[in-house]
């Protein structure tokens, strides 16, 4: 097999990996770069072969978001999926095209959108579902059989690692991962015999494992806050990712009021992530057990849309309660960003991040400053004094480290290609294999670099 890493850099940013194997040309995902902008946020498509497959692992936009461009260049190339995927790839790639469109306008980045609305006609008659953990023979140009298995991943719903087999020799690509059970999705259930080749996220290669921490401890301490700042009168705002993590929120909220263990409050939600509630219900109905969402968890709770006539920011929210909003880490002129401006001055409140916060965004700067700091709420003409409580949960949607080692003593691969992770993550997990599995051979591969393993 030989494998080509087109991301940009040796960091998370925009997953694509072209794969030859047999003479057939996969490129596993093809995303967009989550902090660049226009043109750099593309992979290197520049020198692409005439692809045979594209295999999607799932719809994060560093897997997904550059889907359209591959496709405008060979527009009849198959994109395999999962069931859950390909319900929900279109809707992730419309909202990418209206935010490009505003940082056109707000940044001036002439070149978004990088694709138009006309064009998703093309991803949706693109994509081919294929059913889980059931081998799909592929055809080589020289006879022989390619056979492609997708396992569910956790990590998210819909997403999938990928079994690759040409005579008996099996390579195992891991996507996102994560092994343990999330409220809407379970863990991954990834194949139990030896691999030949694993190319294995890293994500977490720098995070040394909290085992203090779950996620059944993380709800527990969130539910515990949220209770106690709505019975000091206060509210609660928890920034959500608008794709899993707000129906995490809103399914672990409503299995909490059920057992009574939820303060009674009004809730409210707003932005893509209730629109996605209905996607994740129909992909739970279509895809076998691996995605467990109700939207009806919406009218359970009682959840109310977002009123946008905001209060000045400073001031306090005119109704109390709990705001889950999309956009997990607090981009600016979102309706999270201007909750948190009417929050963040008043003791009584507590900001919940529920997610990882990039340091360079919003959501980040305020998770570094303390109380008693101000903290400015750009385009909104305020500074605020941080009063309110401002916390950090750990709900992450991809494995700890040790737990991809063990994984990989599992697989007993012969060789091992590291990818998703940044730089130092990436070194972590080059030494541990040296030491954990001698015997094989770890590529941490150049951008653009062709490699036979
Ligand atoms: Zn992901
Ligand atoms: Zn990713």
């Amino acid at each position: 097999m030989r494998i080509t890493d087109l991301n940009s850099g040796q960091d998370i940013g925009s997953n694509c990996l072209l794969v030859q194997i047999a003479g057939l040309h996969f490129l596993v995902d093809a995303g967009m770069h989550p902090k660049r902008e226009g043109y750099p946020a593309l992979p290197d498509l520049r020198n692409l072969p005439p692809l045979d497959y594209i295999i999607l692992t799932h719809c994060h936009l560093d897997h997904l978001g550059s889907l359209p461009v591959v496709l405008r260049k060979q527009p009849r190339v198959p994109v395999l999926c999962s069931p859950a995927s390909a319900i929900v790839a279109r809707r992730i790639l419309r909202n990418s095209v209206g935010v490009m469109m505003r940082r056109r306008d707000e940044a001036g980045v002439r070149e978004y959108p990088l694709f138009t609305y006309g064009e998703l006609d093309a991803v949706e008659s693109a994509l081919h579902a294929l059913p889980l953990q059931a081998p799909r023979v592929l055809r080589a140009h020289d006879g022989s059989e390619v056979s492609i298995t997708l396992y569910p991943s956790g990590h998210v719903a819909g997403a999938v690692g990928v079994l690759l087999e040409h005579r008996h020799r099996k390579v195992f690509f891991t996507g996102d991962v994560l092994f343990h059970d999330q409220e809407t999705v379970p863990g991954a259930r990834f194949p139990d015999f030896p691999v030949d080749t694993l190319v294995t996220e890293t994500t977490h290669g720098a995070t040394p494992p909290r085992e203090d921490v779950t996620r059944a401890s993380e709800t527990e301490r969130l539910l515990a806050s949220i209770n106690v700042t709505i019975t000091h009168g206060g509210s609660v705002l928890v920034p959500a990712f608008a794709f899993g993590r707000m129906q995490e929120m809103l399914t672990l909220l409503n299995k909490a009021r059920q057992r009574g263990a939820l303060a009674q409050c009004p809730i409210f939600c707003s932005g893509l992530g209730v629109d996605l509630c209905d996607y994740l219900d129909m992909m739970s109905r279509k895809s076998g057990g691996t995605v467990n969402f109700r939207r009806a968890v919406l009218s359970d709770l009682k959840a109310q849309p977002l009123d946008r006539r905001f209060t000045p920011p400073g001031q306090d929210v005119a109704e109390k309660g709990i705001y889950i909003l999309s956009s997990g880490m607090l981009v600016e002129n979102t309706p999270a960003w201007r909750v948190a401006a009417n929050l963040l001055d008043h003791a009584h409140n507590t900001i919940a991040f529920v997610g990882y916060c990039d340091p360079d965004t919003p959501g980040g700067r305020l998770l570094a400053r303390r109380r008693g700091d101000s903290f400015i709420f750009h385009g909104l003409d305020h500074v605020a004094k941080i009063r309110a409580s401002v916390e950090n949960y750990y709900f992450s949607g991809h494995a700890a480290r040790n737990e991809l080692v063990d994984f990989a003593r599992r697989c007993d691969p012969r060789a091992i290609v590291i990818t998703h992770g940044d730089p130092e993550a990436r070194q972590w997990f080059e030494e541990e294999f040296a030491i954990e599995l001698p015997h094989a051979k770890v590529t941490n591969p150049e951008p653009g670099v062709e490699y036979t393993v």
